[in-house]
């Protein structure tokens, strides 16, 4: 029997699952809106090196990554720097985004993967409630298992009938609207060259800039859509703080989205499975993606090579969904009541959290086996007195914290429950209470 596969869109994830489907022995086409030569974006990313072993690639050659800098983060007065110690054997890497997918493509073409580049995909081609194939520019092409890797805005997601039960967009606080450009450098650094600062410019978001030897790389991301004048604001503080940014842009200069959610409440339907940003596998607080997308291409190859009857179905895709969320996704989801925290502190209330050590340097310490809450959340028993100390007297942020705390263990109590079997009305109820207690807590 042909074993054949369709991944829609070259997203990270279904390049890594069609290489390790097509060394199975599948037959495996990615349609890919963008040409070869202008995969991803122009510039540099940052992942746990890990993944790509996963993946069944070693690192890449040595003039082709480095290790990830400490990162110093700064509230909004600015008053007090929390600066990252990240072990050093616990450090992601980071690479040119051409040259993550230079090594996933030149792979997966040595696998046997055939990619349709220059090829944008239009939506899905249902029978009934099933994914048969996938519409494109070049015609309609069909198989039984279909790999949404097409990103956040997927269309293939999007085009689902409602009764496949998947979300269709990220929803409010579920993305970032974010600008990155470099710029050359025009002054001397001394320390610290990796900056993230919160609220800049008053804006509910963050900002980055990162001096490297030659050029400041800057981003600038928010939940709402960014003007040019909201742009020219936050670069103007960024600059002032930064005057070793220049004004001559060398890269990027593009407006992109990051998914900065829990993940996606039903991942698969019957020929279905969404990977990747389709999926919202982000790391909610930081919007990394690219590990948790190669670590879910594996999961996602295992289910597919284990259902021997090709079948495909929800009952036998669910698996993936249950592999994801017990490895990634139910530390994941909590991370996303964080999140939403973060939405709802003022300026000046993350300022006192920083100022007065509740809101460590610990805290942000994120290595590159960072998983979820635990790992971002680290506090050591001895900096509770203090904790507890600035806290006391601020009952505001208090009953903030509170109903964080509250969301957290619904959260965490219901991914725990997801059900261990695909059985839709089960599965439906699970998901549904899933998204309510995001939509409850954003709302509040
Ligand atoms: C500014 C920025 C910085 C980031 N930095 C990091 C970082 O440092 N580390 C990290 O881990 N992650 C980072 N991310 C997140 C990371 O890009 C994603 O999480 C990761 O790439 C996984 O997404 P993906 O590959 O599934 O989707 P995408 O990267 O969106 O890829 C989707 C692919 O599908 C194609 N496609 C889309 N629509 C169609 C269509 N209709 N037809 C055909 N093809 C289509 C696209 O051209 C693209 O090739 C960053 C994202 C942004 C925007």
């Amino acid at each position: 029997m042909v074993k054949k596969i369709i991944v829609a869109g070259g997203g990270h994830g279904g390049i890594a699952a069609a290489a390790l489907l097509a060394a199975n022995g599948f037959d495996v086409t990615v349609y890919e809106k963008n040409k070869r030569d202008n995969m991803g974006y122009d510039w540099t990313d940052i992942f746990a090196p890990d993944a790509l072993e996963r993946v069944g690639l070693g690192l890449p050659p040595e003039d082709k990554y480095e290790y990830k800098k400490n990162m110093t983060f700064y509230g909004p007065s600015a008053n007090t720097p929390l600066r990252q110690d990240v072990a050093e054997d616990n450090l992601e890497i980071k690479m040119e985004r051409s040259d993550i997918y230079e090594m996933l493509i030149a792979h997966a073409e040595k696998k046997g993967v055939h990619f349709e580049f220059g090829c944008e995909v239009y939506g899905p081609i249902m029978s009934g409630n099933r994914v048969v194939g996938i519409q494109t520019e070049n015609g309609d092409f069909y198989a039984p298992m279909i790999i949404d890797a097409c990103g956040i805005d997927s269309p293939v997601r999007r085009r689902l009938p409602a009764a496949c039960g998947i979300e269709k967009a990220p929803g409010r606080f579920g993305k970032f609207i974010v600008y990155r450009a470099f710029y050359d450098k025009v002054g001397k650094i001394v320390d610290d060259p990796y900056r993230v600062y919160f609220f800049p410019a008053g804006r509910k978001g963050i900002g980055w800039v990162a001096t490297e030897e030659d050029t400041t790389d800057m981003l600038i991301g928010c939940f709402d859509e960014l003007s040019e004048n909201d742009i020219a604001e936050v670069s103007a503080e960024l600059r002032a703080k930064n005057p070793q940014m220049g004004n001559k842009i060398l890269r990027g200069d593009a407006i992109v989205k990051i998914p900065v959610r829990q993940p996606l409440a039903v991942m698969i339907a019957d020929g279905y499975a969404a990977i990747g940003d389709s999926a919202f596998m982000t790391v909610p607080v930081i919007g990394s993606g690219i590990a948790n997308s190669l670590k879910a291409a594996r999961m996602l190859a295992d289910t597919i090579i284990e259902d021997e009857d090709r079948v495909y179905s929800c009952e036998t895709l669910w698996k993936y969904q249950l592999r994801y969320y017990k490895a990634l996704g139910a530390g994941l989801a909590p991370l996303a009541c964080v999140k939403l925290l973060l939405t709802k502190l003022t300026p000046e209330q993350l300022d006192y959290l920083i100022d007065n050590h509740v809101l460590t340097a610990d805290d942000l310490t994120i290595g590159a086996d960072a998983t979820g809450l635990g790992d971002f959340l680290s506090m050591s028993p001895a900096s509770l007195p203090d904790r507890i100390k600035g806290l006391a007297k601020r009952p505001d942020i208090i009953k903030k914290l509170l109903s964080c705390g509250k969301t957290l263990v619904q959260v965490v109590a219901h991914t725990t429950a997801l059900p261990a079997h695909w059985e839709r009305r089960k599965v439906f109820a699970w998901a549904a209470n899933y998204c309510r207690i995001f939509r409850n807590y954003c709302q509040q």
